[in-house]
């Protein structure tokens, strides 16, 4: 993808950039992307709708300038029960508002029941959006 990046004079985007507007920078700084899923229930279903066009995967999108992560004013130890979807993203989000974040999951596999979600067939997306989210954690 850099590469590409590098020699093409202009790339389009689809749901792609809902889903992460950074893409370009992101490839650039060798930083994780978050994949779009192919749901259509932020995007195509809102447009058929006549709702509001959005991203399931995105709660800035559409209101960047209003909706977005502030750095903290009182950093914290902050300790996330669960690694699910919903733990690794709270463990994001606090991390990258500046807080120091321990994860505890009491079994061997980062992503609850994610890792039922994505075995039947056409699920694998599934597994994508949980390992960019556990690509976006500072997991150590
Ligand atoms: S709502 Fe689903 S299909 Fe639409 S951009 Fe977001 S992840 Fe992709």
């Amino acid at each position: 993808m850099k590469r590409f990046l590098k020699t093409a004079d202009i790339i389009g985007y689809g749901r792609s950039l809902l889903t992460d507007p950074d893409i370009a920078n992101k490839v650039e700084n060798g930083e994780c992307i978050r994949e779009c899923l192919n749901c259509n229930k932020g995007c195509v279903d809102a447009i058929q709708s006549r709702r509001y066009l959005s991203c399931v995967l995105n709660d800035e999108n559409g209101d960047e300038e209003t909706i977005f992560i502030q750095p903290c004013t009182e950093t914290k130890n902050i300790a996330i029960v669960g690694a699910s979807l919903a733990g690794l993203e709270a463990a994001r989000v606090a991390y990258k508002r500046g807080h120091t974040v321990t994860v505890f999951e009491k079994s061997n596999r980062l992503g609850g029941q994610i890792n039922i979600d994505s075995v039947p067939p056409r699920k694998m997306k599934s597994y994508v959006l949980f390992n960019t989210m556990k690509n976006s954690c500072p997991i150590k």
